[in-house]
């Protein structure tokens, strides 16, 4: 993910107007007495074969639920996408003779986490109660096909070709590529119906799936069963998996598994490895030249190096990058443009720092692609960037519920991962200033971070400043946003003529944070920072040497929930 993606989910935000004249999926649907969250599913045994030809896609396999509910549960929900069929559901017996074929009952159920806004829900009746803790084990199989479908967006009124740039999931007879939920539910879920039509819920419902999965482990083997002298390939984004077909996740709460299969033929270079189809070996050549340049102004930025970027080839022109920790899909050709490398760079910023913890991963790489647009222009300064970037998380904040929301540390959703990241790390490194920021992240090792405290621990070698308060308000805790207001600001003159301004701030919010206070003068600005806890007050004195006009606070760096009140004159009485 990156911070430009921002830029799709805006094109899903959709008039008022026109919702209003959408059906709600979920309305329409009865209520059942079903506890679709009842169940986690904590491990998935799937082989996947794949007949390019024929566009067929089918899975058998085990998975394991779990009854994380604190009743018994005699009925599972199991959610695939509607462009696929079940086959069988049977009760996991020692040996397959053992299999108890179970009942079931399979209807469409509209919700937009799948691209065809759709699944294929089955009900499943359990032979006994399954109690509270207790597991069982299902031997499940479907097929189908899976063609581009962006119904789920273009009822929203949007555009079918920006529809389809989003949504491209799709295998063809040449193969295609897939990822898994909120895409295209290619293994069995359980979740309640969303609309897009319905704000955030979409994005809510996945993160909070991710949230109660992150221990849960899938292993997909490939089969391709592929027209006679073509070389066909799956290449999935689980670590390690190479070419063996094997892809074995460890935590669905970090990783969406995807994959692509088609003819694809690899090389490698320093920094970057590209898989790409065999009849376009010219746009890879090109597209890894464009890479191994940007390798070396991101590690010029940050020069440490822990693996390569890999990117894969999508088959379709025009479909959206998605990014999975240090892998990129994208479509290869083109003229490189600064939207292409503005991506590139932030995937490269995964490959020069690693963490488990996806914020932390994903604040960095944002961190990195920041500091390298710095780099490629003067006015993208880091709070002109910030202010253009962090809007949507002050109104993912606003919507929030403070007490049941994750903290950043286990944040599983989108914004919070990609924007209240770079935010905390944007502030700690004004605070503590960039050298020594840069410095700590070096030192951190993604081994020995067994606790949310280490990354602090880390950044604590490199300055004797508190920041128990920061990682408190922003990263071990929810606690929204600060609102900064100016309460007075009053100019007096000095003897050799200067102006000294003393501005009292008072923090309304509930996040503390060090905020730029700004003196605009007849003749320029002067700024200070200013430390305001949560519910505080403080007082800086800025001396100007011209005549003050104005005091403003926050310069856009800081999220902040309200800047109506961030302003304030300043009458200096020259008499
Ligand atoms: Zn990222």
């Amino acid at each position: 993910m990156r911070l430009a993606n921002l830029a799709n989910r805006c094109a899903q935000c959709i008039p008022m107007a026109f919702l209003a004249l959408l059906a709600c999926p979920v309305c329409a649907t009865p209520a059942l007495a079903l506890d679709r969250n009842a169940f986690t599913f904590t491990r998935y045994d799937l082989a996947v074969r794949i007949e390019p030809e024929q566009e067929r896609l089918s899975i058998r396999g085990k998975i394991t639920l779990r009854n994380d509910s604190p009743t018994p549960q005699k009925t599972a929900v199991l959610q695939i996408s509607s462009s696929l069929q079940w086959r069988a559901i049977r009760l996991a017996g020692t040996t397959p003779a053992d299999d108890k074929q179970l009942a079931y009952t399979a209807i469409g159920y509209p919700s937009d986490i799948d691209h065809t806004g759709a699944l294929n829900q089955a009900v499943v009746n359990l032979p006994a109660e399954v109690p509270p803790q207790g597991t069982v084990d299902l031997n499940v199989a479907y097929e189908g096909n899976v063609h581009r479908d962006a119904t789920r967006l273009t009822r929203l009124a949007l555009p079918a070709d920006l529809a389809t740039r989003s949504d491209w999931d799709a295998l063809g007879t040449h193969g295609g590529a897939m990822r898994g939920l909120g895409y295209v539910a290619w293994y069995p879920v359980s979740l309640e119906a969303v609309s897009l039509s319905d704000g955030n819920a979409v994005f809510a419902a996945i993160a909070a799936w991710k949230g109660r999965h992150t221990e849960s482990q899938l292993k997909a083997s490939f089969t391709l069963i592929t027209p006679v002298g073509a070389q066909y390939r799956a290449i999935c984004n689980a670590p390690g998996s190479g070419a063996t077909g094997v892809c074995e996740y460890a935590s669905l709460g970090n990783t969406v598994p995807a994959f692509a299969v088609g003819e694809y033929d690899s090389s490698s270079k320093a920094n970057s490895v590209v898989d790409y189809f065999s009849d376009d070996a010219g746009a890879a050549a090109v597209l890894s030249e464009n890479v191994e340049d940007l390798a070396l102004k991101v590690r010029a930025i940050f020069s440490a190096f822990n693996s390569k970027l890999e990117l894969v080839e999508l088959p379709e022109a025009g479909s959206a990058p998605w990014e999975s920790g240090t892998m990129l899909f994208l479509p290869f050709g083109g003229d490189r443009n600064a939207h292409r490398d503005a991506i590139l760079a932030h995937s490269l910023g995964h490959t020069v720092f690693a963490s488990n913890r996806p914020w932390l991963a994903e604040g960095v790489a944002s961190l990195v692609e920041l500091l390298w647009q710095r780099q490629q222009s003067a006015t993208a300064t880091v709070p002109a960037q910030l202010s253009r970037l962090l809007p949507p998380l002050v109104e993912a904040e606003k919507s929030l519920d403070a007490a049941s929301a994750a903290p950043l540390v286990r944040a599983t959703d989108d914004v919070t991962l990609r924007l209240k990241s770079l935010a905390v790390l944007t502030m700690l490194r004004d605070m503590i200033g960039e050298e020594k920021l840069l410095a700590a992240l070096k030192q951190y090792r993604a081994a020995d971070d067994h606790d949310p405290s280490y990354l602090q621990s880390v950044i604590a070698k490199q300055t004797t400043r508190d920041l128990e308060w920061l990682f408190d308000d922003w990263i071990y805790r929810e606690r929204g946003l600060p609102d900064f207001r100016i309460e007075s600001a009053s100019p007096r003159i000095t003897l050799n003529g200067t102006y000294i301004v003393a501005v009292s701030l008072e923090n309304i919010g509930t996040a503390g944070a060090e905020v730029p206070v700004i003196i605009h003068t007849d003749k320029g600005d002067v700024q200070q920072r200013l430390e305001v806890r949560a519910k505080s007050k403080a007082v800086v004195r800025i001396e100007v040497p011209f005549l003050p006009l104005q005091v403003i606070v926050n310069d856009g760096s800081i999220p902040e929930s309200d800047i109506s009140n961030n302003r304030m004159d300043v009458k200096v009485d020259l008499h």
